[in-house]
């Protein structure tokens, strides 16, 4: 078999570790009960192992394990609470206010709650991505009920200051829901010190297994109120009925667990070989970071570039590095993406963008191989289109 690309897509989602995979195992054909079924020892040692999970989680961002509510991940966890908090709160108000730059997962529940006559903000961010406070502050009035800033991006990876977002929440008295799919053990969370009511997160960010995430949901000062999306058998008090996934949320914790060890020493690591990366490549003319250069993701790379066409590049890198491009492709044109467009970009630089994510198992030797055939290619396309 041939050798296969890099792989630096690691904002898409992540190789799950080894160390996870033996943690879940078990769960499949050994204890395979239903944590549910409280009458016999099969039923028992699946509810140990989801409550365990649920500690896990419940410690990483400060919250009680009764507050942690497992979905199918952070897609459903965003739908869960933007659509669950407009349906109990529609008679308080029926505004709610977030940000351009957010996930489709987010985006598009607010998008679906103004075709029944909600009101949303989507708030622009400054050039570097970050949200404007002031301006946040100036949107909120009697009638928001909801306020949906996420954590760290997918695409530019910039980090919101959640503890000041959560801290003008607070004084007005409005719901603060942050998703953090790309922040869960990359970056420090603490519900308590932010001030945030709900947080979406999900494991296949973190290198536990896909199809599994959770939704943080306050349950004193405030008790967040919540209209359930799946109705059931009653689990997870109501608010998420489903047999729960007994392997996928033991992959969750322990992916969640070893993010947490490494944290600190990873981050470090990723981002000497980010900022390596990011030397190499500015020595480039015409090639730009995109986002904050400080307040962003360890592992993220953001650049777009000048006088190359974005899908010739992505042509020209694909057999050496799988990396994601700043534009959403459909079959017959390239629009850039919404997260650069909304950091000001024109259409034609927006064009040529490369988001390289980096992770646990990225190492020097790779970066040292994609940032020289990233820029040799840049070259030979630059010169092509010369010569044109
Ligand atoms: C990946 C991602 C999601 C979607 O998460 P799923 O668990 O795949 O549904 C939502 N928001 C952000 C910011 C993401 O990066």
């Amino acid at each position: 078999m041939s050798q296969r690309p890099i792989y630096l897509d690691c904002h898409a989602t992540t190789p799950m570790d080894k160390r996870v995979l033996e943690a879940m195992l078990p769960y499949f054909t050994q204890h395979f009960g239903n944590p549910s079924s409280i009458s016999h020892i099969y039923g028992w040692e699946s509810e140990a192992a989801v409550k365990k999970a649920r500690e896990t989680l419940a410690n990483a961002i400060n919250c009680r394990p009764e507050e942690i509510i497992f979905t199918s991940g952070a897609t459903e966890a965003n739908n869960l609470s933007i659509k669950g908090v407009a349906e109990a709160y529609y008679n308080q108000g029926q505004h709610i206010i977030t940000i351009q730059t957010e996930h489709r997962a987010v985006l598009d529940p607010c998008h679906y709650l103004e075709t029944l006559g909600f009101e949303v903000s989507f708030l622009s961010v400054q050039k570097d991505g970050l949200i404007d406070l002031d301006q946040l502050e100036k949107a909120i009035r009697p009638e928001t009920i909801l306020v949906s800033v996420m954590a760290a991006n997918n695409e530019i990876g910039v980090v919101q200051p959640l503890a000041e977002i959560g801290k003008i929440c607070h004084d007005h008295q409005v719901l603060f829901h942050s998703d953090a799919a790309q922040a869960i053990a990359k970056i420090p969370l603490d519900v308590q010190q932010m001030n945030v009511d709900l947080m979406s997160l999900t494991a296949h960010k973190v290198y536990g297994p896909k199809g599994i995430g959770a939704l943080y949901v306050r349950r004193r000062d405030p008790r967040v109120r919540l209209a359930a999306q799946l109705h059931g058998g009653g689990q997870e008090r109501g608010l998420r009925s489903g047999t729960l996934y007994t392997p996928q949320i033991v992959g969750f914790g322990k992916a969640v667990e070893l993010g947490l060890e490494e944290m600190e020493s990873e981050g470090k690591r990723q981002s000497q070989l980010r900022d390596r990366l990011w030397k190499q490549l500015s020595q480039l003319e015409g090639i730009y970071l995109n986002g904050h250069p400080k307040k962003r993701l360890p592992g993220n790379l953001n650049v777009s570039v000048e006088k190359v066409d974005g899908s010739a590049l992505l042509l020209g890198l694909q057999s050496v590095v799988a990396v994601s491009s700043g534009s959403a492709c459909s079959s017959t044109v390239t629009t850039p993406s919404h997260v650069l467009t909304a950091l000001g970009h024109q259409e034609s630089l927006a064009y040529a963008s490369l988001r390289f994510g980096l992770g646990r198992f990225t190492t020097t030797e790779q970066i040292e191989q994609v940032s020289q055939s990233t820029i040799s290619t840049i070259q030979s396309l630059r010169q092509a289109t010369v010569r044109l």
